[in-house]
């Protein structure tokens, strides 16, 4: 079964997203459960919080299906340990407002080394950022994003992705998630059909599917190995139409969130009406 979504809005408090969700034909989502640009954000009132356990009830939407975003902010592998701090206090406050929603994935941008530290100590920094929010929480797994690798952003190659797991204590609380324009623009071939083939047999054996928590579905507006960010329509980016069509017939993306962040989210509805008539 997929379960296709969109990152809904969170306008007029958290409890507003499921139905959000619910009302473009969405079977899972993804949110903010903070302001993604700013360092702090006021606490969730516990009666909001209740609404938005009872509106997921409501709408069906159950844990494994609800793939929160953290803020844009926090670089978990930042060189200045004042900014580095600031991050990981952040992080710890994303989790718990996760486990606050009884949800059980956050996912994050893993970090970046700004051109001051080499990548090895970045990736280092930023495993030793998951350990100590992993020790001191429980029942939310991190989910490392893959980036395009614009910038110093780490985590654009699989090998970055399996060097933070790597270095991370409870591997039974670590996942990824793979964005899909992110991972093209890095220079990973999903467009092309033995490049689909050869690109997941990759991430298998560095990775592993087992890691694989959720999925960012966005075509890619700039090129393979551009490394640049820019997310377009599905189907009318890079990676086009047949790739989104044999990803959603394959079964190893099966029962996790798969998460649109189209530019249009007057287009969701349609899209994800077009991507579920694509799943086998
Ligand atoms: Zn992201
Ligand atoms: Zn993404």
């Amino acid at each position: 079964m997929k379960y296709i979504g969109a990152h809904v809005s969170v306008e007029g408090g958290v409890s507003t997203a499921p139905g959000r969700a619910h009302e473009i034909g969405a079977t899972s989502f993804a949110l903010f459960t903070r302001n993604p640009s700013r360092w702090s954000s006021p606490a969730i009132k516990e009666a909001e919080a209740e609404r938005f356990k009872a509106n997921c009830e409501t709408y069906g939407f159950t844990p494994d299906r609800i793939l929160p975003h953290d803020s844009f902010l926090i670089n978990l592998g930042a060189p200045d340990s004042a900014k580095l701090e600031m991050s990981r206090r952040a992080f710890l406050d994303e989790i718990n407002r996760c486990s606050q929603l009884g949800l059980t994935m956050l996912n994050f941008h893993p970090g970046s080394h700004l051109n001051a530290i080499p990548v090895d100590d970045c990736l280092e920094l930023i495993a030793d950022s998951i350990n100590r929010t992993l020790e001191v929480t429980e029942g939310v797994k991190a989910v490392i994003e893959s980036t395009a690798g614009q910038g110093s952003n780490l985590g654009y190659s699989f090998e970055h992705l399996s060097a933070i797991i790597d270095r991370v204590e409870d591997k039974s609380r670590v996942g990824v998630c793979i964005d899909t324009c992110h991972t093209f623009a890095a220079g990973y071939d999903l467009a092309s059909p033995q490049g689909y083939e050869d690109a997941w047999n990759e991430f298998d054996r560095v990775v592993g599917f087992k890691y694989l928590s959720g999925m960012h579905l966005n075509d890619s507006k700039k090129g393979r190995g551009s490394r640049v960010d820019r997310h377009e329509l599905i189907g009318q980016g890079t990676l086009g139409e047949e790739f989104f069509a044999r990803l959603m017939a394959d079964p190893r993306m099966d029962n996790i969130p798969l998460i649109l962040e189209t530019p249009d989210p007057t287009q969701w509805p349609r899209e994800i009406e077009w991507l579920n008539s694509m799943c086998k």
